[in-house]
């Protein structure tokens, strides 16, 4: 297995241009008091022997991954010491296992390529599209859909944007657009900002949609510059955070929520269905009832995107269904995610029960 040529996690930053006046700052007495997040990112474990050494457990046989891993602190921290099978840690080690070839696990199971439009630009349906605005992110999970997703070629990042916004100008059937990545977040905000300073000309769009995972694994990265952003933009603001256990929230991630929550960002959770991870009923009910405390609402219940490398995460389809059809009996309609799969080229995501 030769790795690809994807330069995952190994983007070195400028310093993000600090915004100082901000009518927020009078309340931002809980801000964070750790090393800026871009730090943090320069500091996460890139080294399974380290993580390991870290979480007092023994070193395993080591082979190159799949692609690097990535782990900030802020994360590791949140995992238990000395147990191999931690829910969190298994989301992000590397495993011998991600070199094995299985049957129905491909490089491209969502159909990404098939629905680009420009570069970085996927239009999959009606309505809204998704801005790949980065090939970086925080953390490197293991299922990543998007691992083998070419990144170099197809992002609109670096001010590379022209050809993705002259389509969404161009089409006035859609009215959202979906920052995704990677995960946007990980650009600067003064690039976030250069970017939605050019969606705002774009009379018919209605809504900003976010899908990020660095509220939780990073907080941090809710600093006063991404508030600020995030309170001035003109459109109804959805962010869709990505946690897959109730052990990812803690008491910085319950920070970053509520303060996304006064900037009126509405916050949604969508998860991954994962063998040995949270595929029990006491774990999903957990994980919705530890969300709604963060102020996060439960949207998707992915079943796994048969990514090439990530069978030893997948989950039958019965086990699923059984899991949700007890959520439905047990927990209020609002805690109940839905249950969906990706199916290339479907028009949208298909529900499974
Ligand atoms: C998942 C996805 C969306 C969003 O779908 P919703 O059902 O609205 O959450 C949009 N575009 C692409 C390419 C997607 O993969």
């Amino acid at each position: 297995m030769t790795p690809r040529p994807v330069a995952w996690g190994e983007t070195r930053y400028s310093i993000d241009e600090t915004m100082m006046q901000s009518n927020i700052l009078a309340r931002t007495a809980d801000l964070p008091k750790h090393s800026p997040w871009r730090e943090q990112v320069r500091d996460a474990f890139r080294d399974a022997a380290e993580l390991l050494e870290f979480l007092e457990l023994p070193a395993t046989t080591t082979t190159q991954p799949r692609f690097p891993m990535l782990v900030p602190r802020a994360f590791a921290d949140r995992m238990e010491k000395a147990n191999p099978d931690d829910p969190l840690l298994r989301q992000v080690l590397p495993d011998p296992g991600e070199h094995r070839v299985e049957s129905g696990f491909v490089a491209d199971p969502v159909g990404d390529r098939d629905a680009r439009v420009g570069r970085g630009l996927l239009h999959k349906y009606h309505g809204r599209v998704l801005l790949v605005s980065t090939g970086a992110c925080a953390v490197h999970c293991r299922y990543c859909f998007r691992q083998e997703f070419p990144y170099a070629d197809n992002h609109a990042g670096s001010r590379q944007w022209h050809a993705a916004i002259d389509y969404i100008a161009a089409n006035p059937e859609i009215d959202e657009v979906i920052l995704s990545g990677g995960d946007p977040l990980m650009l600067s905000t003064t690039r976030l900002k250069e970017l939605t300073d050019r969606l705002a000309g774009i009379e018919h769009l209605h809504r900003l949609r976010i899908h990020t995972r660095l509220p939780v694994v990073l907080p941090d990265r809710v600093d006063k510059s991404l508030l600020h952003w995030l309170e001035h933009l003109p459109w109804p603001v959805v962010m869709v955070l990505h946690a897959n256990h109730a052990r990812e929230f803690d008491d910085s991630v319950d920070q970053a929520t509520r303060r996304l929550r006064r900037a009126g960002v509405h916050l949604l959770n969508q998860a991954v269905l994962l063998k040995g991870i949270n595929d029990g009923f006491e774990s999903q009910r957990a994980l919705v009832r530890r969300g709604l405390e963060a102020g996060v609402m439960p949207y998707y219940l992915h079943l796994l995107d048969r990514v090439a490398g990530a069978d030893r995460y997948e989950v039958t389809e019965a086990t699923a269904t059984g899991l949700v059809e007890r959520l439905r009996r047990e927990l209020s309609g609002y805690l109940v995610p839905r249950l969906v799969r990706e199916i290339a080229g479907a028009p949208y995501k298909l529900p499974v029960l």
